[in-house]
């Protein structure tokens, strides 16, 4: 496949088959995350219907940590999926404490995934250090920081080998090009985090259909024509997905 979607999820479509459709023709690659357990069984679902395309992700993510969580189901529907996420840390959701519920459940996810060898892909926002602090507790095989906005903490994350990808939101974020440009090239992939709209570009543009563009901006960003940008992040998420550290 050409290009890739890291992180999107597919169990919040209205019509998910549509786009799975549309991105099989225009041959973009999807990881499917989930943000609670009947999203992570959806993913499953959807593919065990298009293992070529569809890889699923399943878990908690930040927003329903605080609901609590079922580890037994969990770590039986990880041995199932091809990755662990979206999980993560953000104030934004509830309290992000030593004793919280929600750091509680990061870690546990951590250790399946650790336990599983399975990628995680992490939500990071308002929280990139304390996220950086628990994921360097564990030993998952390969971490995707997803939307990660911590300029500061580039260096840090790009030693230990992290990956990042990018979404429509650098087509006018000075600030998430700057980090596009200062992270190592074989560390960069590119998401929608569909069906999340972006106002800059209009509540009706969302999707998979956006992965040329963003790969467009990259290749300008980093001096690169389109086809060696595309090849350099389909590697990557191939790279990703294996559970190679960058
Ligand atoms: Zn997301």
């Amino acid at each position: 496949m050409p290009f890739c979607d890291a992180h999107l999820h597919l169990a919040d479509f209205t019509d998910a088959e549509g786009s799975i459709t549309l991105a099989r023709g225009a041959k973009i690659l999807l990881y499917s995350a989930s943000t609670n357990l009947r999203d992570s069984a959806r993913n499953l679902e959807l593919a065990r219907g298009s293992p070529d395309l569809i890889k699923a992700f399943v878990g908690v993510h930040p927003s329903d940590a605080a609901k609590g969580l079922d580890e037994k189901e969990l770590e039986s529907l990880s041995t199932r999926a091809t990755g662990v996420g979206e999980v993560g840390l953000d104030p934004k959701y509830s309290a992000v404490t030593e004793r919280s519920e929600q750091l509680r459940i990061f870690r546990v996810q951590l250790e399946i995934a650790e336990r599983l060898g399975r990628p995680v892909q992490v939500h990071s926002r308002g929280a990139g250090e304390a996220c950086l602090d628990n994921l360097e507790s564990f030993d998952p095989p390969s971490v995707l920081l997803h939307w990660f906005e911590g300029s500061e903490l580039v260096p840090r994350a790009a030693a230990k080998g992290y990956y990042v990808s990018f979404g429509p939101a650098i087509l006018y974020s000075k600030k998430l090009a700057g980090i596009a440009k200062s992270y190592p090239r074989n560390l960069i992939l590119t998401e929608s985090d569909a069906p999340v709209t972006y106002s800059p570009l209009g509540e009706a543009v969302s999707g998979p259909s956006l992965i040329p563009s963003v790969v467009f901006f990259l290749s300008q960003l980093l001096g690169l024509d389109f086809a060696e940008m595309a090849l350099t992040v389909s590697e990557n998420s191939r790279r990703y997905l294996e559970g190679k550290k960058g």
